[in-house]
């Protein structure tokens, strides 16, 4: 029988979403759900959705701890939360609030973990418990530290399914999902429609929503746009416990970050399934979409090479990136890392996990991006940045989007 996936290709459409990940899903089902009878196709270049970002995180509901208040990721982590948990609850997706902790393993992080409460207080994070290192012993047995943060909003959830959920509830609305179908070409028609070469075939679409993560500002370049940021891909890697020796970590174990880079530290997580991640690190990708270490693509390298913020950025983080390299290469320095936390993990007690390539944005200045970044011109919209906690906000990025869409197709 043939799937709707497989439908042959209508030639037009209200509104094209480009890219199967949560962001992607999220938003046609967000547009679907205003706009009943709207025609909407999304295009996925992959044979499955989720396949990239969406398919290769540590699977946390992030309660809303570290962003600036007043940002796009503080608002739409702390409402997106809230309706993770919700759209978890009612269609059955297994999830687990399960709250975790900050670390402060040093008595100089202490003054970061205060600022770090004053931010989930001003994002609305009730019930956050300062905990001394008795209390953090009660908490997690096995970790060493001064002093803790217990977040108790934070959760986990496998985000495969609730974006294969989003997409029961596109195909339901009438809309229709291809796989396997790379848009490479985007133009205007006279008509003032944008006419995308998708797969091998050219459909014509009144509105245009890009959340091709990793490659969004190639999408947008393609469309005829000149964001001044380019996507960097960073890979993050993870050790996966022993089984044997995952009862060490009872629940989520974060140390306080780096107030200058924008990713957490490495850190334990027991996952929904009941494995225990640790990880990620930070490495820079050669490809784009390079999940091992010795993927590595030229167009992808060159495109990184010859941005200038790129060099501005590796100006300022060389001494970082070196670190993250020896730890990539290193399980030794990867695990002593860890040891930071729980001094008693061994390079025994840990196999080689999955890892995952973060999409981030820099700009021109070499600066990382920090805020989600979701541009509109014409009736297009581009998400450019949306990185960690974007899964977690996805049904918020997404209302927030069907918002802005609709305000410009009319
Ligand atoms: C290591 C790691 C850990 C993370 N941990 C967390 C976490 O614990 N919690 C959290 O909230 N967030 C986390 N994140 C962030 C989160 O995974 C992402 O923010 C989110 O998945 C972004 O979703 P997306 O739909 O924008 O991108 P993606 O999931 O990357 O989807 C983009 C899709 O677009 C498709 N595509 C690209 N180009 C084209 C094209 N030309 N035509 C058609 N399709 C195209 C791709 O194939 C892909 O399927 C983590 C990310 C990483 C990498």
């Amino acid at each position: 029988m043939q799937s709707k996936d497989q439908l042959p290709m209508s030639t037009t459409a209200d509104l094209a979403v480009i890219g199967g990940g949560i962001v992607g899903c999220a938003t046609a089902r967000a547009v679907l759900a205003r706009h009943p009878g709207l025609k909407i196709v999304l295009f996925e270049k992959e044979a499955k959705l989720a396949a990239h970002q969406t398919g290769h995180n540590s699977g946390v509901i992030h309660a809303g701890l570290y962003y600036r208040p007043g940002s796009l990721k503080a608002a739409t982590c702390t409402s997106g939360r809230e309706a993770m948990y919700a759209f978890c609850e009612e269609h059955g997706v297994p999830h687990q609030r399960c709250g975790k902790i900050v670390v402060a393993v040093e008595g100089k992080e202490i003054t970061a973990l205060e600022e770090l409460e004053r931010r989930g207080v001003a994002n609305g994070l009730n019930g956050l418990q300062r905990l001394s290192a008795e209390e953090l012993q009660g908490h997690e047995p096995h970790v060493r530290g001064v002093a803790g943060l217990f977040v108790p909003q934070t959760g986990i959830v496998d985000y495969v399914r609730v974006t294969q959920v989003m997409a029961e509830h596109i195909r339901a609305g009438g809309g229709i999902i291809h796989l396997n179908t790379p848009v490479r070409q985007i133009g205007k028609d006279p008509g003032g429609e944008y006419r995308l070469q998708a797969g091998s075939n050219t459909v014509l679409v009144r509105g245009l929503v890009n959340c091709t993560g990793l490659h969004a500002d190639r999408v947008a370049r393609a469309a005829g746009m000149h964001p001044d940021l380019r996507i960097v891909p960073f890979r993050g890697e993870y050790y996966q416990f022993k089984p044997e020796r995952s009862t060490l970590v009872k629940h989520l174990i974060y140390p306080v970050p780096d107030p200058q880079m924008p990713f957490l530290g490495v850190h334990f997580t027991r996952m929904i399934d009941g494995t225990v991640e640790a990880g990620p690190n930070a490495v820079l990708a050669w490809q784009r979409e390079g999940y091992r270490r010795g993927d590595i693509s030229l167009y992808d390298l060159a495109d990184t090479l010859s941005f200038g913020g790129f060099w501005k950025l590796a100006a300022r983080f060389w001494r970082v990136g070196l670190e993250e390299q020896g730890r990539s290469f290193s399980k030794r320095l990867f695990v002593k890392s860890l040891q930071r936390l729980m001094p008693e993990i061994s390079q025994d007690d840990l196999v080689p996990g999955e890892s995952g390539v973060r999409a981030q944005a820099v700009d021109g200045e070499g600066r990382l991006v920090d805020d989600f970044r979701i541009l509109t011109e014409g009736r297009m919209v581009h998400v450019l940045n949306a990185p960690s906690p974007a899964a977690t906000a996805s049904l918020s990025i997404g209302e927030y989007i069907a918002e802005r869409i609709m305000e410009l197709t009319g």
